[in-house]
Parts: structure tokens; C-alpha cells; sequence
């Protein structure tokens, strides 16, 4: 078993959100909404391309589906499943938590999961909120996802402020209103005033293969996130978009897959699923809010 105990021992977590490229933010990017049946085709080869490459280094990982997309793919949900990775939710149509009211998010998660439970027959216990969109504004969706089956939350980020706390670097129970769930919150790390995401999307492209090596191999716990879409490099031909969504979703594409394969090579990624058991969640850090 994979032990793992703050402070002592080392988790590498490895997480995908799939969902179609167009799920950017800010919103609203309205000429990219126009453009979104313009690629269908890459969602598909994108995550197949992560799927050979986890193959090739016998790695396993956590896929967070977007319900509406797994709608769409289901065939390549169940392969991922069927290998050994595990399948999380990323809610149903990519809504942040402030876009909805309880009732609404309750339905759209209710719709994601019985999307991929239905695919894969399996009860999905894995979550990540759309732009990491928990906050202590949002607190009553702890209390929804706990009701719907979900035990492992992906939405906090380590270092940001919550609720009068400091999110830990580290996995760590969060405490609601009678609610608890186990939560592995994003790596990053302070940068002019920002929370600098380091270990997953546009952070992760834009940053020196060297420093990220150093940065992830010292660090005792990296919780990744990335996206089909930040491998993509054809994308930028396809799509006509503005200056600013071409630098912001292109810098760093030609070259972030080769990194993660480099990455891959040395680090021990495992998926939410096997390091759950690993964990001694008695020494774990409780945030109560
Ligand atoms: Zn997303």
C-alpha cells in the first residue's frame, strides 16, 4: 500500500479534466461559443494521446468527464475505465457553482453522474468544480455532492484563502455544517500577489521545463490538472480567435506534452482512487468552516 503521511512521505497525484476545448475562461467569449462545432474531433484524439502515454509509463490517473462530453464519447470513457484509470465528475455542462442555484446544481451534477455511472457502471466518488469554483460563498454544494455519493473533492486551491483559513498543501478533510469530505486541493505556489498553479494548464505550459522538474520533485505533494486542450497545437489553426485567447491558450502547447512525458519518467503519478487508501486521514489537517 502507498503510504502517505503529511510532512514524511511523497503524492503525486495525476488529474485530466475532459471537456470540449471551448470551456474557457472568463467568460463570455461569445466569438468562441460561434466557433464550437468547428473542431469536434479533438477532444477525442487529445485524451487518446494522454491515454497512450499513461500506457507506455503504466501509469494510472484520475479523468474528470464532463457529463455532456462523456455523453458524447462514452465508448472512450469506458476504455479509460476498463484500463484501470478512475473516472471522476467535472459537473454536466461546465456551469461555475456562482452560476447556479442549489436546485440547479444539484440537477446538473445528478445529470454528469448518471451519465458516466451508466457508461461505466461504477459509482463515481471523485469531484472538481468548473474553474475550481468553490468558495466559501458556495458552501452549500459540500452538503449536495456529500448527498449525491461524492467523497473526494478537487476544487480548492493550496495556499488561497477559505472561509477565514488557509487551504493546506496537502490532503486534508474539509468540515461543513455536518458535512466531511476528503479534499486534495491544487498545487500552486505564491507569485506576485496570484496563486501560481504550477502543475497543470496554461501554469504548467508556460513555465521552464527545469523549474517545473525542481519544483515537482522537491515538493512532497503535486496535485496536477490538465486539459486535452493544452496539448493541442492544431487548435490555433482551426479556431479564429483573438489576440489575446491565442497567447493566453497557445504559449507553450508545442511543448507541454513532451514535458509531462519527460515528467512522467520519474514521477509516481497515481489517480485520487489509490491514494485515498494510503492516506492517514487521522493525521490529516481538518479545515472546519
Ligand atoms: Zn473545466
Amino acid at each position: 500500500m502507498y503510504l502517505y503521511k503529511p510532512t514524511s512521505h511523497i503524492l503525486y497525484l495525476l488529474t485530466f479534466d475532459i471537456e470540449a476545448w471551448y470551456h474557457l475562461y472568463p467568460k463570455p467569449y461569445k466569438h468562441v461559443i460561434f466557433q464550437k462545432d468547428v473542431y469536434p474531433a479533438s477532444l477525442e484524439r487529445d485524451t487518446r494521446r494522454i491515454f497512450h502515454l499513461l500506457e507506455e509509463k503504466s501509469l494510472k490517473a484520475t479523468f474528470f468527464w464532463l457529463g455532456e462530453d462523456a455523453k458524447k464519447h462514452p465508448g472512450l470513457v469506458r476504455e479509460l475505465h476498463d484500463y484501470g484509470h478512475e473516472i471522476g465528475v467535472h459537473s454536466f455542462s461546465h456551469l461555475r457553482i456562482r452560476e447556479m442555484d442549489k436546485v440547479t446544481f444539484k440537477l446538473n451534477t445528478e445529470q454528469a453522474l448518471k451519465t458516466i455511472e451508466d457508461i461505466t457502471g461504477e459509482k463515481v466518488k471523485s469531484y472538481r468544480a468548473p474553474d475550481f469554483s468553490i468558495t466559501e460563498k458556495d458552501l452549500w454544494a459540500l452538503e449536495i455532492l456529500q448527498d449525491l455519493g461524492i467523497e473526494r473533492d478537487c476544487s480548492t486551491i493550496a495556499g488561497s484563502h477559505f472561509g477565514g483559513q488557509i487551504i493546506p498543501a496537502a490532503p486534508f478533510l474539509i468540515k461543513n455544517n455536518g458535512v466531511v469530505l476528503k479534499e486534495f486541493p491544487v498545487s500552486s505556489f505564491p507569485f506576485l500577489g496570484h496563486n501560481f498553479k504550477y502543475a497543470g494548464s496554461g501554469y504548467f505550459r508556460i513555465t521552464p521545463y527545469g523549474f517545473l522538474n525542481h519544483k515537482i520533485t522537491t515538493s512532497p505533494y503535486v496535485m496536477s490538472y490538465f486539459h486535452p486542450r493544452d496539448f493541442d497545437t492544431l487548435i490555433h489553426k482551426k479556431i479564429k480567435w483573438d489576440p489575446y485567447l491565442k497567447l493566453k491558450y497557445r504559449m507553450g502547447a508545442g511543448r507541454a506534452f513532451r514535458h509531462l512525458g519527460q515528467l512522467s519518467e520519474v514521477i509516481p503519478w497515481i489517480s485520487l482512487r489509490e491514494a485515498e487508501n494510503g492516506i492517514d486521514w487521522e493525521a490529516a489537517e481538518v479545515v472546519e468552516i
